[in-house]
């Protein structure tokens, strides 16, 4: 049986590559605007770092994570998401020596053992921030402000941000207090999944999908009830820069994000449009993290956001532009002195910058015509025995059809001068 791609993965090819090459320009863009610098660490890691940094009692480290012996015997896992691995890098590289904050931003791949589904895979994309050494609401505004910006720059709309406060340690362990008062009685109505909650992490329940747990839950206390004054006043001032920045939200008192390390600021960009893994990016403030992994106390913020999931978001909206081929011209050569020939102007164009090809399987010059019209090139120079003889070739624009004889030696800056006007047309 031929060998087929693992399950969950996908193969991205030419056709649909230049729409992931069109979102990283885009998101390279906005976050050279905002000051956002490239960082690429190892695809994987020291299991050890997902078990503290993602945490024991999260679906991720529990279910989710491809995890082998190497030949060392040292236990590794492929990432599944790059928060922990960002803070390691920062705290082994010594980051927080540099000027505060790091302004960080990723793209790559991540993997999860999920059961495949649309929007869900096992080989999937994410771009993220994290920014660390600063713990002001400013940061969090700004972090939310360039989600937002990005997808109005993809052309999105629709999309709702929801945020929430998740609290300190010191309110969280109030909250936690009058949740296990308010769920204890009730316990075994919840799913099964929430009665472990119920145990090891509690305020998870509150974010349960199931939609029981969700009606029984309705009432149930949230952290924004119980938020101290220092955690209320970053909460109020977020909103404030959030209005400031024209970015619309929602506060979601349900959205939490159930670990130690997290710290107030938690939110999440919901698109509907995509069907149910409508979440296309989520993140939050993780104060505690750094030094949880070892390093220096550090306040921390990120996001991660799906990239297979924001291509669908703007397929479904009509919001990815059209690509052009590359190919702007092809050298269309007729015998084996004019391929010679061709091949010397086909590389000199190369050299002048103007993207151009040639014919790589001997075809007649009706085929050779016919594949550059597929291509979409937009000039062809044809080079019979007759033009050579005479130092001169055919250009023909094929889209206008119209076609005039050029001296060799001038070939590269008529095209240049062509390409040049299509290029600040
Ligand atoms: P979900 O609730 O959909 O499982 P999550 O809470 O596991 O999401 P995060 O770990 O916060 O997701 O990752 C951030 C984003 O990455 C998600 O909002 C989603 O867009 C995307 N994502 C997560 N898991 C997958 C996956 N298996 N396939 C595709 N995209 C994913
Ligand atoms: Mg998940």
């Amino acid at each position: 049986m031929s060998i087929q791609r693992p399950k969950g993965t996908q193969d991205i090819l030419p056709g649909t590559v230049e729409k992931w090459q069109y979102l990283e320009d885009t998101i390279r863009t906005v976050c050279r605007e905002y000051g956002y610098e490239e960082i690429r660490t190892p695809m994987f890691e020291a299991t050890e770092l997902f078990q503290r940094g993602v945490g024991e009692t999260t679906d991720i480290v529990n279910k989710e994570m491809y995890t082998f012996l190497d030949k060392g015997e040292r236990s590794i896992t492929l990432r599944p998401e790059l928060t922990a691995a960002v803070c390691r890098a920062y705290a082994e590289n010594k980051l927080y020596a540099w000027p505060q904050p790091v302004k960080l931003y990723y793209i790559g791949p991540m993997f999860r053992y999920e059961r495949p589904q649309a929007g869900r895979f096992r080989q999937f994309h994410q771009f993220g921030i994290e920014v660390l050494g600063a713990d002001k609401p400013v940061v969090d505004a700004e972090v939310i402000s360039l989600v937002w910006t990005l997808y109005q720059r993809l052309g999105l709309t629709g999309l709702e941000v929801h945020i929430n406060s998740v609290g300190c340690p010191t309110c969280r362990a109030e909250h936690k207090d009058k949740l296990l008062e308010f769920l204890k009685p009730h316990s075994h109505e919840l799913c099964r999944d929430c009665q472990d909650r119920l145990e090891r992490n509690p305020m998870r329940i509150l974010d349960c999908k199931n939609p029981s747990c969700q009606a029984f839950t309705a009432g149930a206390p949230t952290t924004l009830d119980m938020l101290c004054p220092e955690c209320k006043s970053h909460f109020e001032e977020l909103q404030e820069l959030l209005k400031a920045a024209g970015v619309v939200y929602k506060v979601d008192p349900r959205l939490v994000r159930g670990l130690d390390y997290y710290r107030k600021t938690a939110f999440e960009v919901l698109v509907e449009e995509i069907g149910a893994q409508s979440a296309i990016c989520g993140g939050g403030r993780y104060d505690g993290l750094v030094a949880e992994i070892g390093g220096p106390p550090t306040p921390g913020i990120g996001f991660a956001m799906g990239m297979e999931r924001a291509l669908a978001a703007i397929e479904v909206q009509n919001k990815m532009p059209e690509f052009e081929k590359a190919g702007y011209a092809m050298i269309v050569a007729l015998g084996q002195q004019a391929q010679r020939h061709g091949f010397a102007w086909v590389s000199a164009l190369r050299k002048a910058g103007i993207p151009a090809s040639i014919d790589l399987l001997g075809r007649s010059l009706k085929a050779q015509l016919k594949a550059a019209d597929r291509e979409g090139v937009k000039y062809a120079l044809i080079l019979g025995e007759e033009e050579l003889n005479k130092g001169m070739a055919i250009l023909r624009d094929l889209r206008v059809g119209e076609q005039e004889e050029v001296a060799l030696n001038q070939v590269v800056s008529v095209l240049k001068d062509k390409f040049g006007e299509g290029v600040n047309a």
